[in-house]
């Protein structure tokens, strides 16, 4: 490997937390809030119990510790290049990639008709914590090569499994997911890159994709791309898009691998995130890209689409991940720290004391402790409700499946938003050091930035979650919501600590329906336009609700559980005062602002934004 690598800033020159996640507090989630294992009941997941799941929960943390953490700080240092028509990335990779494929941890969602492990989606959403927690950039490889093959196994013919998914679940072979365009980004109906039917069946690709994760590589073998194109004559707009798989080495007749004319024109230079390579790929130059569909023609976007849920929870989950590091990194050093004395205390000659101690210290401590439990709390749920629409029928199944959809627009987005504001405040507990990158906090804090722009842009979010989510099936998704939040309500007002705070809750949830209404009306009388306007906002609003209800869940299952350890416990309420106190109160604000009839941004010159 290039000498370079050697002369970098390692981990260990630069201040990092004792932990990056608390494996506790994950426990407590998956076992005593969700009573997750309840789906290994279910014939599907019946080869897994509580007791396998701590195993391979055990495995992730070591192979996290081992494999990933280590580079963590090296892997920000040194960026991937284009080096002779390839992405030279990070050694790492190669282990990483290798090492998930031996453990069968890309194919651990896979069903078993393609030998994957069929572990609840529950318990992987947890793996992924503990992964992305240690250094994001070196779990995206195989969290993508996993995504790309789940599409293969569900929406491909069979006779694909066998070329493509031993060769990605080997850690082998690269999986990416290929659809943004020079001119389609958050706009995909605008896909231009083209395919034409061959004599055999496959389709010659021509066209452009850029930002594309993982896009090439020298970690591996092969890449393999599930593309959306506009095969010639389809319809224009979103019915005319289809999905196919690009090799960049096809295999040819006599079973080797050639090149198959993807080229590799470029690699992005990013802010943070920068172990792992996007890259600006070209399809087709000397017109000899060969592509095989997916499923049916004109459907990719709607097989992206079911895919890309998944890929969203992922995206507030690493969100989430990634201030989950920046805060342990936070907590050791405000109880190293000595500065100042009790602002009770005016005698200069005693000893400073830890910032931990200073209230404002403790405010951003426990800022971040109440995001980042709420916030796993909720992705785990809707890995859960995932789980549970898989093995359910009927109306149980449709329950499951408005609740995510619902849901997965403010699991993306929400913590993707506030995951800037935990790692900036996690840097603000170093003071000056947190400028400088010998402490790790910078890093998180560019790191984490992309969350609130791939897989869609909080904006494009906001319209989906109130332009359509809201709205679906009569607004179904919402009363199944609202009936899940009152249950745990109901509960919550049985006990006198956890009482005045789920009546709270109660009463925003009420007047959350009421502005629903108001802009129903708005839409009514001033159009789409303005009722859309502050979408974002209300994606906003709905996210700190949602994550009212976590906490909630959460208080109920400590008042439940007699034996609980104590501190633990009083942590926990800790935390749930904080949030009621603290995060709650910022809805008025959004209220008002949602229910104001002054529409100021529609309908203006653009030129006076001058
Ligand atoms: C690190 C990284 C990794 C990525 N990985 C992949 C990948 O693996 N595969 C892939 O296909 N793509 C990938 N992308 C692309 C990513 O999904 C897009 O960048 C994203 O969807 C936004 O598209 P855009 O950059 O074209 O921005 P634009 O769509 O041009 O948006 C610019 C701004 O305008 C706003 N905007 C746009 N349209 C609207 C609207 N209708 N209403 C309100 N606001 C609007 C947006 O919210 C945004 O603030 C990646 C990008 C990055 C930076």
């Amino acid at each position: 490997m290039d000498g370079k690598y050697h002369l970098m800033q390692t981990n260990s020159s630069v201040f990092l937390g004792d932990k990056f996640y608390n494996r506790e507090h994950l426990n407590f989630i998956l076992f005593d809030v969700l009573k997750a294992e309840r789906v290994t009941a279910y014939e599907y997941f019946s080869d897994h119990d509580k007791e396998t799941v701590q195993l391979y929960l055990d495995a992730t943390d070591q192979f996290a510790k081992e494999y990933l953490f280590p580079h963590v700080v090296e892997m920000d240092r040194v960026q991937p290049e284009l080096v002779d028509g390839r992405i030279r990335v990070h050694r790492a990779h190669k282990d990483i990639m290798r090492i998930s494929g031996e453990n069968g941890w890309i194919s651990i969602l896979a069903s078993k008709e393609v030998n994957g492990m069929q572990m609840p989606s529950v318990f992987s959403t947890a793996a992924s914590f503990i992964l992305g927690a240690a250094n994001y950039s070196g779990c995206v490889f195989p969290g993508l090569t996993m995504g790309a093959a789940h599409l293969i196994e569900t929406f491909a013919d069979k006779k694909y499994h066998a070329i493509y998914l031993p060769k990605m679940f080997a850690g082998e072979w690269q999986g990416t997911m290929a659809l943004t365009e020079p001119n389609a980004g958050s706009s995909l109906s605008d896909i231009v890159s083209s395919a034409e039917k061959q004599a055999y069946g496959t389709y010659k690709i021509v066209g452009q994709k850029i930002f594309i994760s993982c896009g090439d590589s020298d970690a591996v073998e092969n890449v393999v791309h599930l593309l959306l194109a506009r095969i010639k004559g389809a319809p224009t707009g979103t019915k005319g898009i289809s999905m196919f798989i690009v090799p960049r080495e096809r295999i040819n007749e006599n079973g080797a691998l050639e090149y198959n004319d993807v080229t590799s024109i470029g690699v992005y230079h990013k802010m943070g995130y920068k172990g792992a390579p996007i890259a600006h790929l070209s399809f087709g130059e000397n017109n000899d890209c060969k592509a095989w569909l997916v499923g049916e023609e004109n459907k990719g976007l709607t097989y992206m689409f079911q895919m890309m849920n998944e890929a969203r929870i992922s995206v507030g989950l690493h969100a989430t991940s990634i201030a989950s590091a920046a805060y342990y990194a936070s907590l050791k050093y405000a109880n190293e720290r000595l500065q100042g004395r009790p602002i009770t205390e005016k005698n200069p000659e005693l000893p400073q004391v830890p910032i931990i101690t200073h209230a404002d210290v403790k405010r951003m401590l426990l800022f971040q402790k109440t995001f980042i439990d709420g916030a796993l709390c909720l992705e785990l749920q809707c890995s859960y409700f995932a789980d549970m629409e898989r093995v359910t029928e009927g109306d149980e199944k449709e329950k499951y499946n408005l609740l995510l959809e619902l849901l997965t627009p403010v699991a993306k987005s929400y913590p993707a938003e506030m995951s800037n504001f935990s790692t900036s405040t996690a840097l603000q507990i170093f003071g000056g050091y947190g400028f400088t990158k010998d402490f790790i906090a910078e890093q998180y804090y560019r790191e984490t930035r992309i969350h609130a722009i791939h897989e869609g842009t909080t904006a494009i979010h906001g319209l989906d979650l109130l332009g359509r989510k809201v709205m679906m099936k009569n607004g179904k998704a919402v009363m199944y919501l609202t009936q899940e939040v009152m249950q745990a309500i109901a509960k919550a007002k049985q006990h006198e600590n956890s009482k005045e705070q789920a009546e709270n809750l109660e009463k925003q949830l009420a007047k959350l329906q009421e502005l629903s209404m108001h802009l129903m009306q708005v839409a009514q009388q001033k159009g789409v336009e303005a009722y859309l306007s502050d979408a974002t906002l209300y994606l906003e609003l709905f996210g700190i609700l949602v994550l009212a209800w976590q906490w909630i869940k959460m208080a109920n299952t400590c008042n439940e559980n007699e034996s609980m350890d104590k501190h633990f416990k009083e942590s926990k309420f800790l935390c749930f005062n904080y949030f009621f106190e603290y995060e709650l109160p910022k809805v008025q604000g959004m209220f008002t602002r949602l229910k104001s009839t002054n529409h100021i941004t529609v309908g203006i010159d653009s030129s006076l934004i001058d």
